[in-house]
């Protein structure tokens, strides 16, 4: 047996699992793929690949590709061993704009050992904890995107301009080729794509699709940034997920909608429940309230972030981000929505947010609630934007990226669940992206203190 797939065994899956997925070798072979992208996802979201040729991704499948690991942001060192990044079979993508290319995402591996903080395995983890328990987490995200100009310094349409451009006819419909060309890409990968449409920022846009097992919803998620910004560059555009890239408009969120099933049925529907929503789901809710001031770290994990979280008014009317740890009905204006029986709505990630992290924060967060009963406190129903002032027991959400890192290094149900030492190579990369940031002299410290 190879050193992966021991490895692949210790944490859970079966070699006879291992066996039973598809050939790659064949499967290029039956549908006329050329190269195939072995990738993965750093800890900053960044997502890394090797383009490997039909000819050698037989060996390439047993053994995976090597990487320098400390080359990216996986907090590993130069004196390091190879990292092999084991292709997962399961995960191919044919690119619908260049289908002799398939793409896969993979697991790392170093030294025979899976590399644990790297993310996709992060995420694995809070899976296998929710399994052990009898559940399967499924998710869906809404990932919204500003289309710009290819140097990156202004939304693409010049006509798009309405104050309050949500679901702007015309405005999509200038953008209809590139829309369309996503979305057919998704239909034809048969990830059930429903709806498109413009959202509240002048160049913003939506396109969702229906939810699914967490891990898939996390490697469609990765797959679907990837794909939006190779379409729009096709079309001499730029798409960008960053939270907040103007300051007068709304940023760019992640909803993240979760429930949990056990036994082919949604353990969070109760049609008792308040709202439709069962006992399990207000305690998975009750974590993520109890854990969010940590959890903003994953969610929301750029400088950028917190200034699309706790952000005046947009010239929309609103900045629909929440800015406290809060939840209701079927309301915009909090953290957590719930929107329907049986569900509930995570609004606060944002755009940067790393795909396999956001899922497995919100699975930490909510086992932490399941396994502790954790009392999610009394549903608000009012408008948090103009009446937010008047509930004194509203926890704020941090108000900048170091506050957020504080309160994970704080966290011991983060570092418990998510385990120690992802936590502390996230926390000393993003302390040191945080400290190049302070560093770095703005022009508004000139206006406000030459004259001092
Ligand atoms: P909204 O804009 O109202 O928040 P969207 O339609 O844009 O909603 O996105 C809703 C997302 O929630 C979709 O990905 C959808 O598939 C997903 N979803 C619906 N029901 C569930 C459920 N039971 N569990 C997890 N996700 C769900
Ligand atoms: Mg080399
Ligand atoms: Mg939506
Ligand atoms: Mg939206
Ligand atoms: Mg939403």
């Amino acid at each position: 047996m190879r050193q992966f797939e021991i490895a692949r065994e210790a944490e859970g899956r079966s070699s006879a699992a291992a066996k039973a997925t598809t050939d790659l070798e064949k499967a290029a072979k039956d549908r006329g793929i050329k190269y195939f992208l072995i990738s993965y996802v750093d800890l900053f979201g960044g997502l890394r690949a090797k383009l490997v040729p039909a000819s050698a991704i037989g060996a390439m499948q047993k053994e995976g590709a090597g990487f320098a690991g400390f080359a990216t942001w996986l907090d590993m060192s130069p004196a390091d061993s190879d990292m092999f990044a084991v292709p997962d079979p399961s995960s191919l993508i044919q690119l619908p704009w260049k289908p002799e290319v398939g793409w896969l995402a993979a697991d790392l591996f170093m030294d025979g050992e899976p590399v644990a903080q790297a993310p996709r395995a992060v995420l694995k983890k809070q899976l296998a904890d929710a399994a052990k328990l009898g559940y399967e987490m499924k998710t869906g995200v809404e990932c919204e995107y500003f289309l710009v100009s290819a140097d990156g310094t202004a939304i693409s349409d010049a006509s798009d301009r309405a104050e309050k451009p949500c679901y702007d006819q015309s405005a999509l419909m200038r953008r209809y080729d590139v829309i369309k060309e996503i979305c057919d890409a998704m239909l034809s990968l048969g990830w059930g794509a429903y709806q498109n449409d413009h959202e509240d920022a002048n160049g913003q846009f939506e396109m969702n699709w229906n939810y699914d097992n967490a891990l898939l919803t996390a490697d469609r998620h990765v797959f679907f940034k990837f794909m939006v910004k190779s379409i729009a560059e096709k079309h001499g555009l730029r798409a960008t997920f960053m939270p907040k890239p103007f300051p007068n408009l709304t940023g760019s969120g992640c909803h993240a909608h979760v429930s949990l099933w056990a036994k082919g049925k949604n353990a969070f529907s109760d049609p008792k429940g308040e709202l439709g929503v069962s006992k399990l789901g207000y305690a998975f809710i009750g974590g993520l309230i109890h854990n969010a001031d940590a959890l903003c770290a994953l969610t929301n994990p750029t400088v950028n972030s917190y200034k699309r979280i706790n952000a005046p008014r947009t010239l929309s009317g609103a900045t629909w981000s929440p800015n406290t740890v809060t939840y209701t009905g079927n309301n915009r204006t909090h953290m957590i929505r719930i929107p329907d029986a049986g569900r509930f709505e995570f609004r606060l990630a944002d755009g940067a947010a790393n795909p396999y992290l956001l899922q497995a924060g919100l699975a930490a967060a909510g086992l932490d609630g399941i396994a502790n009963a954790r009392d999610p406190g009394k549903r608000l129903d009012i408008n948090m934007y103009t009446e937010g002032h008047k509930v004194k027991a509203a926890k704020k959400l941090p108000l900048n990226l170091l506050d957020a890192l504080r309160n994970l290094e704080k966290s011991k149900v983060l570092a418990e669940r998510l385990g120690a030492p992802f936590v502390a190579g996230y926390l000393k990369l993003k302390t040191e992206e945080w400290n190049a940031y302070s560093r770095h002299l703005t022009q508004w410290e000139r206006d406000n203190t030459l004259d001092i």
